[in-house]
């Protein structure tokens, strides 16, 4: 039986962080009960169209999934247990923010057979938190992380942020330290660097012009701009990656893709890439839920802006409120575009080099009928020149130094 991946996107929070352009937003239980009606629906019917499909891996995300009225989960957990091949030992997901779930609500989640919880911490400094407009603090983090292992989860994820306004390595190195000394450890860290996304009130202060914004009743003008302390350089941001390496490393972690690290199960060696074929679980901590992203795996999206990739087909529902509750349960694919050859050798080496144990040669060769030398041989010599990437049998990964310019290698891949 082919498997499948399943997103279904909460697009609520309390308030909007400053650096935030996700699909998210503040909204009144009444529209939120309007908008699980309608998610039900459209979980509900799409089953008939996934029924040749065993699901793997399901993921909450958000926005934040835990702000909401936790039954509301607790019942699309039913819809799925009742209508999907739901595999047993299914990795089921959900992305929490500190403050918004308490102790009953990560029992009620666990008990519905949600099995990973994913918290989103970003710094365990205050001052950085308040910052970066979000609604919790590390004491309200720490109570999550408690009720949560009490509730029963036994794989955590926590995300952490690097590069944040007045940031310093050191400061950074104490964030990484501070998650590691937690007791249990995570299983599973993301540390990913703060990007400034057009259209967010960061991008006001660190790029835009004077004009006044306001959020989250902050406002912004070019006066009191000044206030926010500045980004740390290139080269602080290259440290920071690297520190994050070597003190994860060093904590029993590995890294499986950029900015992914897993907690190294008996037998593994810390800083080894352990990706197997698409649903093993190899790392046993590996989020195989992303993995299958950057492994060309079918997942299907549901909920508000949610995308798919299914039966080779690109597409994903409307971002536009209403128009999601309007259609009931059945909203009209959009941008659907089937990838042609070229587009899908394309895809399978930029997201697959973005995990540190590559791609494989024969998989390519067996999805495409061609040898991946005869595509890109010319790029490979470039980059193994450069020391940017090896081969090894059949595996094709970048090295450290291509990961650092990972942007700059997989650019090369666009036909
Ligand atoms: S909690 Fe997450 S999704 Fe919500 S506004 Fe903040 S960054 Fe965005």
């Amino acid at each position: 039986m082919k498997t499948l991946g399943i997103y279904i996107h909460i697009p609520f929070c309390i308030q909007k962080c400053l650096y935030c352009d996700f699909l998210s937003f503040p909204k009144g239980r009444q529209e939120q009960t309007l908008y699980f009606d309608a998610l039900k629906k459209e979980i509900e019917t799409s089953a008939e169209e996934c029924r040749d499909y065993e699901v793997v891996s399901v993921f909450f995300g958000g926005g934040t999934p835990t702000s909401v009225d936790p039954q509301h989960i607790v019942e699309i957990m039913k819809i799925l247990k009742k209508f999907y091949n739901l595999r047993e030992n299914a990795e089921i997901t959900i992305e929490c923010n500190p403050g918004t779930a308490d102790a009953t609500a990560l029992r009620e989640y666990h008990e519905a057979g949600i099995n990973r919880i994913s918290i989103g911490l970003q710094s365990a400094n205050d001052e950085e938190l308040k910052r970066l407009g979000r609604i919790h603090n590390l004491r309200q983090f720490e109570e999550c992380y408690k009720n949560a292992r009490e509730a029963g989860f036994v794989n955590v994820n926590v995300d952490l942020m690097s590069a944040l306004p007045g940031q310093s390595v050191e400061d950074w190195e104490r964030n990484l330290k501070y998650v590691c000394g937690l007791n249990p450890k995570p299983e599973h860290i993301s540390a990913y660097s703060l990007i400034i996304e057009e259209g967010t009130p960061f991008y006001q202060i660190y790029e835009g012009e004077a004009a006044q914004i306001e959020k989250n009743g902050v406002v912004i003008t070019g006066d009191n701009k000044d206030e926010y302390p500045p980004l740390p350089d290139e080269d602080s941001e290259r440290e920071m990656y690297h520190r994050t390496g070597e003190i994860l490393g060093a904590n029993g972690y590995h890294r499986y893709e950029i900015s992914n690290y897993a907690m190294n199960s008996e037998g593994e060696a810390a800083n080894v890439g352990t990706a197997g074929p698409l649903d093993d679980d190899g790392g046993k901590y590996e989020c195989l839920h992303n993995k299958r992203y950057w492994q060309g795996g079918d997942y299907i999206g549901f909920g508000l802006g949610a995308a798919s990739l299914f039966n080779g087909e690109r597409f994903h529902n409307t971002s536009d409120f209403r128009k999601y509750l309007e259609a009931s349960g059945t909203p009209e694919k959009q941008d659907a575009e089937r990838l042609d050859t070229a587009a899908q050798m394309e895809e399978f080496m930029f997201l697959g080099l973005r995990m540190i144990s590559g791609v494989s040669a024969g998989e390519f060769k067996n999805k495409f009928g061609q040898s991946i030398e005869d595509v890109y041989g010319e790029i490979f010599a470039e980059l193994i020149s450069e020391d940017l990437m090896v081969r090894e049998g059949d595996t094709i990964r970048l090295t450290d130094k291509g990961l650092d310019v990972s942007n700059y290698c997989m650019a090369k891949f666009l036909i």
